[in-house]
């Protein structure tokens, strides 16, 4: 991000002075061009040296008048360095080091954008007047210069709520509709979340389907931060409308029903990597029918989770299933994971377990050509499509909670409605 301007003084040689030329011959373009220049040739750099002296950095700043500083804005990188981020910066030596022995450096995440005030000019070349981001626990970071020193002080986020509502039609994958229409992947994973008893978002999915969210959104100084929480949502999955109104840290049907029945309706949770349509079966198996299980392709290692609460009854080896994981539910319910890669922490036979907790990782132990998960669902006994079996459901609402719930309830689906509306007037 931001524009670089190259240095100004000229003890730097031939080697600073060439740079400056191409630089300026790109008018202001980014300063890895002056890399282009080899150091060790010198045969070069007297070559480059001599076309350089008619251009005089006079002249650029007659034409520009030189800004005596630049603020900048970079984003701290995965696998970033603080020397690296602070050097696109622009920020010189002096103050770099300095920089980088104050402890709330150590505070800058991945991802975090940095801002600075650097000078420019003459002396004062690449000295800091300022820096800030926003460190953990929202709060901005802010390093000042006092005097000849940097001062840091953490200072308490203004943080502003709003809450927007916005709707998606699903073309290929619920990521991609969430981002098509501006909602971030946190909340499309939460709403994956809220939703996770009724749709297994895995398989069931189609195009076509279409969802409405109204939802948190955390900002600074009118700039984006993060997604909060979802408020209420809206999803229809062939052509089958759920409503979900949060309420008390849960979310319910209008009529009060749990959203969140007793058993998820996938093992496994969704995520960029293992969304989109088209579950394929294993080539092994063709038919539900005929080998008791639905298989769901996902890269090796992907996290397996426990569709309810249990108690692990089987963690190992067993023939053709490889790595095995068996829960019992309760006295007619059990749910079985197989060719798992590894277990999960503390699976083990007689462990308790409860909804969500990972039960391993997806691989190709057993009777398995490509990492996939095998997943069967018994009743009884007997294995079942776990897509067409009524699960348990959890609480509802409580009787004497009711009338503060459908206070609550009635503001969200209004919202929601209003947007129903909108929707199928542009549609008209
Ligand atoms: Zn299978």
């Amino acid at each position: 991000m931001g524009m670089d301007v190259p240095g100004r003084k000229t003890s730097g040689g031939a080697l600073r002075r060439a740079a400056l030329l191409v630089t300026f011959a790109l008018s202001s373009a980014v300063a890895a061009v002056a890399t282009i220049v080899p150091a060790n040739n010198a045969e070069l750099l007297l070559a480059k040296a001599a076309v350089l002296e008619p251009v005089t950095i006079r002249v650029e700043e007659a034409v520009l008048p030189s800004p005596l500083s630049y603020v900048r804005e970079d984003r701290m990188q995965r696998g970033d360095t603080f020397q690296r981020l602070l050097a696109r910066l622009a920020i010189g030596e002096t103050d770099l080091r300095q920089l980088l022995r104050l402890r709330e450096l150590r505070l800058l995440r991945p991802g975090t954008i940095v801002a600075a005030e650097v000078r420019a000019g003459a002396e004062h070349e690449g000295e800091l007047l300022w820096l800030s981001f926003l460190g953990g626990r929202d709060t901005t970071v802010r390093i000042e210069r006092v005097g000849g020193r940097l001062v840091a002080s953490e200072q308490r986020t203004q943080i502003v709520t709003r809450t927007e509502l916005k709707s998606a039609l699903v073309r290929s994958s619920l990521f991609a509709a969430a981002e098509a229409a501006g909602v971030p992947d946190a909340v499309a994973i939460q709403l994956a979340d809220v939703f996770a008893s009724d749709i297994d978002f895995h398989r069931e999915l189609r195009q076509g389907d279409r969802f409405s969210v109204l939802y948190e959104m955390h900002s600074v100084d009118g700039r984006p931060l993060r997604a909060g929480r979802v408020l209420a949502a809206e999803f229809t999955n062939q052509g089958r409308t759920h409503r979900a109104l949060g309420y008390a840290g849960n979310y319910y049907a209008a009529d009060g029903k749990n959203m969140r029945k007793a058993l998820l309706r996938s093992p496994l949770e969704l995520s960029r990597v293992s969304s989109g349509f088209g579950m394929r079966m294993h080539p092994l198996h063709k038919a539900w029918r005929a080998h008791q299980g639905v298989d769901y392709a996902a890269p090796s290692g992907t996290r397996v989770r426990a569709v309810g609460d249990g108690i692990v009854e089987f963690a190992g080896r067993q023939g053709g299933y490889g790595n095995l994981v068996i829960v019992r539910h309760d006295s007619r319910h059990s749910t079985w994971y197989a060719h798992l890669k590894a277990f999960g922490r503390g699976i083990r036979s007689q462990a308790r377990v409860a909804q969500g907790d990972t039960l391993g990782f997806v691989g190709q132990t057993g009777w398995a050509t490509g990492a996939h998960l095998h997943y069967e669902f018994r009743v009884a006994g007997a294995a079942r499509n776990p897509l067409s079996v009524p699960l348990p459901a959890g609480t509802p609402v409580a009787r004497q909670d009711m009338p503060a719930f459908r206070a609550h309830a009635q503001a969200l689906t209004a919202q929601l409605d209003l947007l129903a509306n909108r929707q199928v007037a542009a549609l008209e």
